[in-house]
């Protein structure tokens, strides 16, 4: 006998037909003979609502009450979850945050959890019950309410599993698993059974929304195994696993865009210790996150300075950039909205060499012009201009030989 945690996002429990279809599924796991505990999102849209609902109410709704205005989309589904499986003649019990012990710091909205005493969940899994957990949220030391971060369910979910030890974390979606690609770009885009912890917390950093990253990072330090599913279909998804031998033999497992990010170059800037400092110190005291910097010393010791910023923040960060350059003498400063950032993952790529040049000359055959490019152990990143996405996409998802069927790979 095992024990399952089974995670529905906000479409799964989208309407009372949905959650009867997530009943059925539950009971069926049940019946198999396994422990099982639910962890529930909100009705999809209802997040949105509440929010909106706020704004309506005050300018700039207080933090604590929003936490306890979000948590009541997570208290209706896992209710009526709980109400409908004790109609089908199971003993089900639903709880919030607090009763099932998530134990978070008090950063409302964006609460990270840090323990998760489960003592109740455990009595009750004993006693033969069907446990349902409100999910997005806890409370902190003194009490209060609190939710986890647009997303948070996921993380939830992976962390009771990590606290109860559960055998397996299964994410319910609306898609059926993680792809090589966004299949709306792609046509070849495949399913793949699996993916590391590494890999996909790097395609949810690049804009994969499958899973909340914080939940990755948990199911990893935990080594959770995590199976993404669609909740309308039977067949397997992908699970979310250790690396092995067998994943390093695939170079590359996906190709990933992001078209949120903009460029930011000062030109002719001195070259002198702390120019880079004094360039990106006021952005990052303005909250602003910076992804890619490359620096390029041209002769007479000076230099260009290029940062990516999120699309988002160009204003403010080309207002800040407009003021450093003045300060510190550089001839100008541009803005570039226009760029895409393209990337391919894999922990392949750590035994093998020649990756980048692979990529490179993908991009050179379609006469695409990389502007920036950054690696890590696992992925290679570049800058092109924003029209060209779709097409860098596809040459790369063909080059990596994605497109083929993945038992034809290994
Ligand atoms: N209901 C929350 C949200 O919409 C949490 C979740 O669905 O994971 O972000
Ligand atoms: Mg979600």
């Amino acid at each position: 006998m095992g024990l399952i945690v089974q995670k529905y996002g906000g479409t799964s429990v989208g309407d009372i037909d949905r959650i009867r279809n997530v009943a059925r599924r539950v009971a069926r796991t049940y019946d198999a003979g396994d422990k099982v505990v639910v962890v529930l999102s909100a009705m999809s849209g209802t997040t949105d609502r509440l929010i909106a609902m706020a704004e309506e109410a005050c300018e700039r709704p207080d933090k604590r009450e929003m936490d306890v205005l979000l948590a009541t989309g997570e208290q209706t589904t896992v209710a009526l979850l709980a109400m409908i499986l004790k109609c089908m003649g199971y003993q089900a019990t639903s709880l919030l945050g607090f009763q099932a012990e998530v134990v978070t710091d008090c950063s409302c909205g964006a609460a990270r959890i840090l323990n998760i005493g489960a003592s109740r969940i455990r009595r009750l899994l004993d006693d033969g019950q069907i446990v349902i957990v409100a999910g997005f949220q806890g409370s902190d030391a003194e009490g209060n309410i609190t939710t986890l971060g647009r997303g948070g369910s996921d993380t939830s979910a992976v962390a009771i599993a990590a606290a109860l030890k559960a055998d397996t974390c299964e994410i319910y979606t609306d898609v059926d698993g993680v792809y090589t690609t966004d299949p709306n770009i792609c046509k070849k885009a495949r399913k793949l059974s699996r993916v590391s912890y590494d890999e996909m917390l790097e395609m949810a950093s690049l804009g994969a929304k499958v899973l909340q990253i914080r939940s990755v990072e948990f199911a990893k330090k935990y080594n959770v195994p995590v199976h993404v599913r669609s909740s309308f279909k039977d067949e397997e998804g992908t699970m979310v696993m250790q690396e092995d031998a067998d994943m390093e033999r695939l170079v590359v497992s996906g190709v990933t865009c992001n078209k949120n990010e903009a460029r930011i170059t000062l030109k002719g800037v001195p070259d002198r210790p702390g120019i880079a400092f004094r360039i990106l110190n006021p952005i990052a005291e303005a909250g602003i996150l910076v992804d890619m910097i490359i620096q390029n010393t041209r002769s007479g010791n000076i230099t260009d300075f290029t940062f990516t910023v999120p699309k988002t923040d160009i204003r403010d960060a080309l207002e800040i950039s407009k003021k450093v350059a003045e300060e510190i003498g550089a001839e100008e400063v541009m803005a570039d909205p226009n760029i895409a950032k393209v990337s391919v993952i894999g922990v392949g790529m750590k035994n093998h060499s020649g990756v980048a040049s692979k990529m490179f000359a993908a991009m050179c055959e379609e006469n695409i012009n990389m502007i920036m490019i950054s690696t890590s152990e696992i992925r290679i990143s570049c800058i092109i201009e924003e029209k060209y996405t779709e097409l860098a996409v596809r040459a790369l998802h063909t080059t990596f030989g994605l497109d083929r069927p993945e038992e034809k790979l290994s």
